[in-house]
């Protein structure tokens, strides 16, 4: 996957075998790892998101993106440094102490001075205090401030890690929104644990299909007596685990991860029940990243599908209504998109499209998630005519504008009508997601579409497109080359998304587009490349310095 929305990216550079990898693994945690060991030519993989000093941001090992991996290695690690420029708000240039300066670092070098975004010369593999001090040939790279790892055994990232937090730009409105909503689930679990909420699950009429499957089944909320215990464990679990499962869905193979959301008693479960009745030879029931989570695998074609978090839904009955249970089920069904390729938004055709569904929905898009918005009970649509569904998809574009990119279907979980189809839907939206345009194609796109209509003034300044390139997938992302990127406007950013969607579809998927000053060659910060000399530590650092280094931070993995 590529940029999520909002959260700052963190690119690794550097020639092979410096230990890109391997810091990366050590930033992101173990399960990329696992990814990252088999999927070497994958290249979307090598995105991870981590956390530091409260600041979340996404690494990308560029190590990955080779182009053309039978160009001699100077052009490739240039092709990577250029990669990085495009999309980083932070740029770790990774070289290393054993081997010392190559001509390859010094050509990946070479573009990164022309990076607005700050460079982290980190020189790994110093291993011990000896190694570090060879370090100092690195100076002449041109940078003030190199900075000693062994990424192996963890040694320096810390420090580096601090670093690079300090380098990025201010948190933006989407992180922003993002830690506000992290605390409202933290509060809501306070809630539940001090016994503040009332019982929000009632009743409960499990049959021989659904018993013995733990999660909201296993609420018994009968009696004067609200058993507690399990949601306070699950909503507890809903933030904390929500960032590893993210990384876990990345290290996932290659099977649709598909989740079903959306308000209690739109018939999440009754969806379910009904494509699990329709003959399929093998279910399967895994356990999800969570302890009360499972996630039910089912054939399809060659492959299979995950359905995630399905004990959520395995239950049947009658779920209170209220705003404790609207919460519950919004919470659930955060962290199920958190895990999915795809989420089907399950909306009631009779009540219709509510600002739950619309905040569910905004989820989505802001995970750069595949959505496919499903109208169940269509059953019970009273006096339906031939244009009663377009009027009702109409309305939907009406009030969610946003979310005109997905299809949307009419189904109904009681009668089985098109609920194959939601599946069917749901996989095209996963394969668009994934899908990646040539950088022919698109160029001639982009340059069609700027000649039609250039981009319009803003505060006297009209950009100018050069130059566009997809930088990753899972959501499709692409990377404009401009001049005044800063005066793009919004409604041109829109045209552009339309122009894509015309000619390429991407149905179901958000798609990304960054804006970038196209790179000028500036002439390095100093002339430092013919004298080997160590700057002292204690000159101008290379970003800005740090005020103290306060308490031991978490250690690095
Ligand atoms: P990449 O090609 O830049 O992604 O490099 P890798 O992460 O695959 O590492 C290349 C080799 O360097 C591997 O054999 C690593 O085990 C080794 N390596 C990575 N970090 C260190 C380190 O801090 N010290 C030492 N001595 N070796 C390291
Ligand atoms: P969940 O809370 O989203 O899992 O919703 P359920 O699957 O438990 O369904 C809630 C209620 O809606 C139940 O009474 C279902 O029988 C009913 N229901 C679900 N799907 C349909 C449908 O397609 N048509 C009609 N008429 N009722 C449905």
């Amino acid at each position: 996957m590529a940029a999520r929305a909002g959260l700052p990216i963190v690119a690794i550079v550097g020639r092979p075998n410096v230990g890109k990898s391997t810091l990366f693994n050590r930033i992101v945690g173990e399960r990329a790892a696992i990814v990252e060991d088999r999927a070497r030519t994958t290249r979307d993989r090598l995105y991870g998101e981590t956390d530091w000093n409260a600041r979340r941001f996404m690494v990308v090992d560029t190590g990955g993106l080779e182009v053309d991996p039978s160009d001699p290695i100077e052009a490739r690690v240039q092709d990577q440094a250029r990669i990085a420029i495009a999309e980083a708000d932070v740029i770790v240039f990774v070289v290393e102490a054993i081997s010392g300066l190559t001509p390859a670092d010094q050509e990946a070098a070479e573009v990164l001075r022309r990076a607005s975004a700050p460079v982290l010369v980190a020189v790994n593999k110093s291993d011990n205090d000896r190694r570090e001090l060879e370090a100092a040939e690195f100076y002449a790279l041109g940078w003030e401030h190199t900075y000693p790892i062994a990424a192996i055994h963890g040694r320096g990232v810390a420090d580096l890690l601090d670093e690079i937090v300090l380098a990025l730009p201010p948190e933006s409105e989407a992180e922003l929104a993002r830690k506000q909503r992290e605390a409202e689930a933290d509060a809501f679990s306070r809630d539940v644990e001090a016994g503040r909420l009332e019982a929000y699950v009632v009743g409960e009429d499990e049959d021989e299909e659904t018993a013995g499957v733990s999660g909201l089944g296993s609420l018994d909320g009968s009696g004067d007596e609200p058993a507690f215990d399990e949601a306070t464990e699950d909503v507890v679990d809903e933030a904390a685990k929500r960032w590893d499962a993210m990384i876990a869905s990345e290290s996932e193979d290659e099977s649709p991860a598909i989740a079903f959301v959306g308000r209690p008693n739109v018939g999440k479960s009754s969806l379910l029940n009904a494509l699990l009745k329709q003959d399929r030879m093998i279910v399967s029931d895994v356990p999800g990243t969570t302890r009360d989570a499972i996630d039910t695998t089912l054939p399809w074609g060659r492959t299979e599908i995950v359905l995630i978090d399905t004990a959520g839904i395995k239950r049947r009955g009658r779920v209170a209504g209220g705003p404790a249970a609207e919460r519950y089920s919004t919470l659930r069904s955060f962290r199920a998109i958190s895990r999915a390729d795809v989420a089907v938004l399950l909306v009631d055709g009779v009540d219709g499209l509510t600002a739950q569904d619309a905040h569910i929905a905004g989820f989505v898009v802001e995970e750069g998630r595949g959505l496919v918005v499903a109208v169940n009970k269509w059953d019970a649509v009273e006096e339906k005519t031939g244009s009663t569904f377009d009027q009702y998809v109409e309305w939907i574009r009406h009030e969610a504008p946003f979310l005109d990119f997905a299809p949307v279907v009419s189904i109904s979980a009681k009668t089985g009508q098109r609920v194959e189809r939601v599946l069917e839907l749901a996989v095209d939206v996963w394969a668009e997601r994934r899908r990646r345009i040539s950088t022919g194609a698109l160029n001639r796109l982009v340059g069609d579409a700027a000649a039609r209509q250039e981009p319009p003034m803003v505060k006297g300044r009209r950009p100018k497109l050069f130059y566009a390139t997809q930088v990753g997938v899972a959501p499709p992302t692409f990377v404009f080359f401009a001049r005044d990127a800063g005066s793009v406007h919004f409604s041109y950013r829109r045209y552009l998304e339309n122009r894509l969607r015309e000619e390429f579809g991407f149905l179901g998927t958000p798609i990304r587009l960054i804006f970038r000053e196209r790179a000028t060659v500036r002439e390095p910060r100093r002339a430092r490349r013919a004298t080997a000399r160590p700057t002292k530590r204690e000159s101008r650092p290379a970003i800005a310095p740090k005020k103290g280094r306060g308490p031991a931070k978490r250690a690095a993995r």
